[in-house]
């Protein structure tokens, strides 16, 4: 015999940019899926510092769309270039 029972589970719904509040799921997908929990086409910025740096204990995660993310890169790169890094 098998005994059921309803249960409620969170799952995720829409991922938002934290750069500009835009949802980075297109719309089929979220129509087509029952959860976004694996969902990990976007961009996501992190970093965790500890002892001894000047941010110590101190996390970051940022998830990104994919315009927010290349305005990320193109600083990365203008960072690289006014440090004279060319490769
Ligand atoms: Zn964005």
């Amino acid at each position: 015999m098998k005994k059921t029972a309803s249960k409620i589970t969170e799952v995720v719904i829409d991922i938002i940019c934290d750069g500009c509040g835009a949802s980075v799921v297109p719309d089929f997908q979220k129509a087509h899926r029952e959860s976004l929990d694996n969902f990990n086409e976007f961009g996501v910025l992190c970093a965790s510092y500890g002892y001894g740096s000047s941010q110590d204990g101190h996390t970051h995660k940022f998830d990104l769309c994919e315009k927010c993310f290349e305005k990320l890169t193109n600083t990365v790169t203008q960072l690289r270039l006014d440090n004279g890094l060319t490769d």
